[in-house]
């Protein structure tokens, strides 16, 4: 069996960061309990690595004893979030990503200036319902090609201030297709600079895009609940290649591949590298395995802390 491992792959530099910062406060913390809003990234082992250490994940400030410290996820909240732990006394650090936080700012900027926002995104995802809290008056969610051409333009909207903004995480083919559906209906929208997903969303894809027509069967490493690694499935399928979205060696069942066939192998933003090698190991336990190690792009993105 032929393994591509595709490079970039796994953590991001938001992600790294969120973790690098949750990691820090346990370490300095005395016994008090760290409660984090929301899991702090999309991914299963990763919340359950800081379970063990004792962290909290709540889903409301409402569970969150006054004074404590709390953490907002790298997904970001919305300002009213934001004050409400301001008044419950909490000792609050933020991992919001710097590209989601940058994302809030575009949207506050957009607003104040009159513009009117189609946010492209999921329904219910973390990161938009933080974004949408910006300027909720002025913003209306899009979630798809239909959505665009059934929308109803709220009456304050001047149709000639009309512009958009992207989750992080979609799929490069899906946001566009959407903008496209927009601009039939509203040939004023204006792109905002950068539009699109971030960098490191992009990458992945763009290692899958490539190397999915050499694979029989394409397999990403990320929790059933993180949109960028959902979308790397999606892209596996719509290359023509069978892709299966894994959380870890336990889902792979060695029945469902043969020694013959070439794999390609990518983990989501949000999967620990680690994770993606005991898959590689499992793989290797069952069959003999050749491994390439495929660098599509470079990708050298840090975040301070
Ligand atoms: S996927 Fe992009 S926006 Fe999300 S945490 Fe990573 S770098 Fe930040």
């Amino acid at each position: 069996m032929k393994l591509i491992l595709v490079r970039p792959r796994g953590f991001c530099a938001g992600v790294n960061r969120a973790v690098q910062m949750l990691a820090r406060t346990c370490a300095e913390s005395d016994s008090a309990p760290i409660y984090v809003l929301h899991e702090i990234v999309h991914n299963s082992w990763v919340v359950e690595d800081f379970r063990r250490r004792g962290v909290r994940f709540v889903e409301s400030l409402d569970e969150i004893p006054e004074g404590a410290t709390v953490l907002f996820s790298a997904h970001g909240v919305s300002p009213s979030v934001r004050r409400e732990a301001a008044r419950r006394g909490l000792a609050a650090i933020d991992a919001t990503c710097p590209l989601v936080a940058s994302l809030h700012r575009q949207a506050c900027r957009f607003a104040e200036d009159g513009w009117h926002i189609f946010l492209i995104g999921h329904k219910g995802h973390q990161e938009v319902i933080g974004t949408l809290g910006e300027a909720p008056r002025q913003m209306t969610l899009v979630s798809s090609a239909d959505d665009a051409k059934t929308l109803t333009l709220p009456e304050s909207a001047d149709p000639d201030r009309l512009t958009y903004l992207t989750q992080t995480t979609l799929s490069e083919e899906g946001w566009r297709e959407i903008v496209a559906a927009l601009r039939a209906r509203f040939p004023a929208l204006t792109d905002p600079p950068g539009a699109g997903v971030c960098f490191a969303t992009r990458n992945r894809q763009e290692a899958v895009r490539r190397v999915a027509p050499e694979a029989d069967a394409l397999l990403v490493v990320g929790s059933a609940n993180s949109s960028n690694s959902r979308r790397l499935a999606e892209l596996g399928e719509m290359s023509g290649t069978r892709s299966l979205l894994i959380n870890g060696p336990d889902d792979i069942d060695p029945a469902q591949f043969s020694p013959e066939m070439t794999l390609l192998m990518t983990a989501g933003a949000s999967a620990p590298e680690e994770v993606f090698q005991l898959c590689v190991e499992k793989l290797a336990r069952h069959f003999p395995v050749e491994i390439e190690e495929r660098a599509v792009c470079e990708e050298n993105v840090r975040f301070n802390c």
